[in-house]
């Protein structure tokens, strides 16, 4: 419970509020997190709550720990039949392991179930068995054609299934003709067009360092917003942080110099992934990506300086930390 009180804090949306009319709002919890949403327009109520029923139908085919799941169907057999949904999470996950040259790997389910963040009993995994599951991963494969799937590893999709699920509430919206509307799914943020008065979102950004603080204010509209961060879901032992997004090639949580990794796209799905991926490449190889690759913004943040990429519009908050601006 502290921890969801404290993700409710922790991601703080500035807005201004907007005349009563039409307005709706829905608060739940979903996919182990608090999620809120805000919308604004003739059919917003309706369409909130469709979104509300899409999100519990996507929980209860996306979930690893759920028995009824299809995901867990697939872990448990080595085999299953996914409906729509699943197949195309599955597939925008796996562009997005290429696009990260394996950074984000929702195979990693062997090494990250060792390390027991999802259950919501983190431990330190013993050498052995860690490097047992390391080797059991990187051997794993995963084939989908149409609705038969066929894996000999085990799949996590508790990197990208917020992301999937805000792009599928984007589309509600706009089949239900809202125009503005704010959602937070956790650490993902997703913007439906501007504020009612035409102004952009301010979407706080929480500070990786100090509890219930902001970083800075990201002024923003129509995109996703997501961050990743170590101090989200962390232990500590003998003097050591421990957290829940692992690096694919040490089975350990990783050590990049990041510790919180925010990415703005047009594209929900494709943030979210790539906010987990960014954490766990680094600055230099998230800038590379950046320029290469493009299609996203974003804001990195290491123990002593804040990265932003020229496309956003971004005040930070704590003189403690430089700023380095990226430009193309
Ligand atoms: P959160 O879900 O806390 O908002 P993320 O979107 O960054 O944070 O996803 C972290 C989750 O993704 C972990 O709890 C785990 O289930 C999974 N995960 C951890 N490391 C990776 C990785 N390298 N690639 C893909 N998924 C990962
Ligand atoms: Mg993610």
């Amino acid at each position: 419970m502290k921890r969801v009180v404290s993700l409710m804090l922790s991601l703080l949306l500035i807005c201004c509020s907007c005349g009563k009319t039409n307005e709706a709002t829905e608060q739940f919890f979903s996919m182990d997190t608090v999620m809120t949403m805000k919308a604004d327009g003739q059919n917003a109520a309706d369409a909130l709550l469709l979104a509300k029923q899409k999100i519990y139908e996507l929980e209860g085919l996306f979930s690893v720990t759920r028995e009824d799941s299809e995901i867990y169907a697939l872990n448990r057999d080595g085999r299953a039949e996914l409906s729509y949904d699943t197949q195309k999470i599955i597939e925008r996950a796996l562009e997005m392991k290429d696009m990260t040259g394996g950074a984000f790997d929702i195979m990693l389910r062997p090494v990250s179930k060792l390390w027991g963040f999802t259950e919501g009993t983190p431990r330190i995994p013993g050498k052995d068995e860690l490097y047992a599951a390391v080797q059991k991963y990187k051997s794993s494969t995963l084939t989908v054609s149409g609705s038969a799937a066929i894996c000999s590893g085990e799949i996590d999709l508790g990197g990208i299934a917020k992301g999937y699920a805000a792009s599928c509430v984007r589309d509600i919206l706009t089949q239900n003709g809202v125009e503005s509307a704010v959602v937070s799914l956790g650490g993902n943020v997703m913007l439906r067009g501007a504020r009612k008065d035409g102004s952009p979102w301010q979407v706080g950004i929480a500070h990786p360092k100090k509890k219930d603080e902001l970083i800075g204010v990201l002024q923003a509209e129509d995109c996703a917003v997501v961050t990743s961060g170590g101090y989200e879901r962390s232990f500590e032992q003998n003097g050591v942080t421990y957290h829940h997004i692992i690096d694919p090639e040490t089975g350990y949580p990783s050590q990049s110099g990041i510790i919180s990794a925010t990415v703005v796209a047009a594209d929900d799905t494709m943030a979210d992934a790539l906010s987990t991926a960014l954490f766990v490449m680094g600055k230099e190889r998230a800038e590379s990506l950046w320029r290469t690759v493009g299609g996203f913004e974003m804001i990195l943040i290491t123990d002593s300086e804040i990265i932003v990429t020229d496309g956003l519009d971004f005040s930070p908050q704590d003189n403690a930390f430089s700023v380095c601006k990226l430009e193309k």
